[in-house]
């Protein structure tokens, strides 16, 4: 198989790129064969997602299994402890497998079994979209591979355990920096391969088109039930909606069913690790610039070759180089405000909600919750926020413990 560049493709410009932009951003920026297996997938999705069934059998899937509706849950000792705006938190936390990434899966599983694929592929970092994805397939008797940089198998060692419990094989990648960035191209170089086959199970809202458009969709269950649940809760929508951006698909899960209503603000919050030199953090809206990735373009952290860059964030989840290109596309336009929160400021946030409200959060979510602490304190008391709690954080405990014990 030879190596494939998949992260530009030289000399073509953004018309010529294909269907699928937010603004600037998104694109299909690959080589002609992986052009073939996602106009394939793309065609197959319009057909698929106009069908009633479909929709019925995903929320079936969405009720009985995963545990949805999560709740919109009114965090009051936190928003006393502040003082200013009631805080709410959307608990994705609470689903089956622990986080919104099963939303997604859910989705693409049914998609991939209505294609009629044998085999599922799957990229993954820390090992959660990994885990989500083995799930998936265990439900449905699939045949599942995943692909993790060999760096990230050796730190994730009980994430890839996990997946093999679940039936799934795991593939370590063994070229670069053999973390995240790497299992994306061999994963996007198998599917290439073998599309006919195989369904490539993307684990957040970027890359190549239909890609964001895909996960957008399935995770934006977050939003419907949040409008529905605000509505009857409180009589109106919330003034802000606050949610962490790795990738970007619990933030864009959550903010695309409110695109136009424009009172309701929207904060992307992006890890700011340990501060604001390359290879200090993973804000790729904030410090990045527009560039092509991964067959799409967005805000991107890249080095002085176009490569993706080295990035870094306490929370393994958000560590990804690039940013959704509807989230590029939010910022650009100014429909959504993008900051930074750093890995201490995250930590203080983990350990704050989980003493004032009993709930352990992911340390990315924590990122989301740490942005609300600063901002509810300087809105009045009728002002309502929105935290998305993308995850619940007994897997990051032990790396807390770690932590907290060091910093002594
Ligand atoms: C993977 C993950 C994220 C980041 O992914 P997005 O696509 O940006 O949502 C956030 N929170 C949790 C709990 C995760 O597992």
């Amino acid at each position: 198989m030879s190596k494939v560049e998949l992260s530009r493709v030289e000399g073509r410009s953004a018309e010529e790129a294909g269907r699928g932009f937010f603004g600037d951003f998104g694109g299909q920026f690959v080589p002609d064969a992986l052009k073939e297996a996602l106009d394939h997938l793309a065609e197959a999705y319009e057909q698929i997602k106009a069908d009633p069934e479909f929709q019925e059998e995903l929320n079936y899937y969405f009720k009985h299994y995963v545990g949805r509706p999560s709740p919109l849950y009114h965090a009051r000792r936190l928003s006393e402890t502040l003082g200013g705006a009631q805080i709410y938190l959307k608990r994705e936390d609470l689903n089956h497998t622990g986080a919104h990434k099963i939303n997604n899966v859910m989705g693409q599983v049914l998609l991939a079994k209505r294609m009629g694929v044998k085999r599922i592929i799957a990229e993954t970092g820390a090992g959660q979209h990994g885990v989500a994805t083995a799930t998936g397939c265990a439900l449905f008797g699939i045949d599942c591979v995943v692909y993790m940089g060999e760096e990230d198998t050796k730190r994730q060692a009980l994430n890839v355990f996990r997946m093999e419990l679940l039936g799934a094989k795991v593939v370590p990648v063994k070229t670069g920096d053999r973390t995240l960035k790497e299992a994306v191209d061999a994963a996007l170089e198998d599917y290439m391969e073998n599309y006919r086959d195989t369904y490539y199970m993307l684990g957040s809202a970027v890359g190549p088109y239909p890609y964001p458009d895909i996960v957008r969709d399935f995770q934006s269950v977050i939003g419907e039930e949040t409008k529905a649940q605000a509505v009857e809760q409180f009589g109106r929508y919330p003034d802000y909606l606050i949610a962490c951006v790795g990738g970007g698909s619990n933030a864009i899960g959550l903010f695309a069913p409110f695109y136009h209503d424009r009172e309701v603000k929207f904060i992307g919050v992006e890890p700011g690790g340990r501060g604001s030199r390359l290879g200090e953090h993973a804000a790729a809206i904030t410090y990045g610039k527009p560039a092509v990735i991964h067959g799409f373009r967005c805000y991107s952290i890249v080095d002085e070759t176009g490569e993706p860059a080295t990035t870094s964030s306490i929370a393994a989840g958000l560590d990804y180089p690039g940013v959704g290109p509807e989230h590029s596309f939010y910022h650009a336009s100014k429909r959504a405000e993008y900051v930074t929160v750093s890995d201490q400021e995250a930590l203080e946030a983990f350990q704050l909600l989980s003493r004032t409200e009993g709930i352990i959060p992911a340390l990315e979510s924590s990122h989301a919750v740490a942005y609300a602490m600063k901002l509810a304190p300087n809105l009045p008391s009728d002002q309502v926020i929105v935290v998305n709690l993308s995850g619940r954080g007994d897997k990051d405990a032990l790396q807390v413990y770690n932590l907290i014990k060091n910093q002594g």
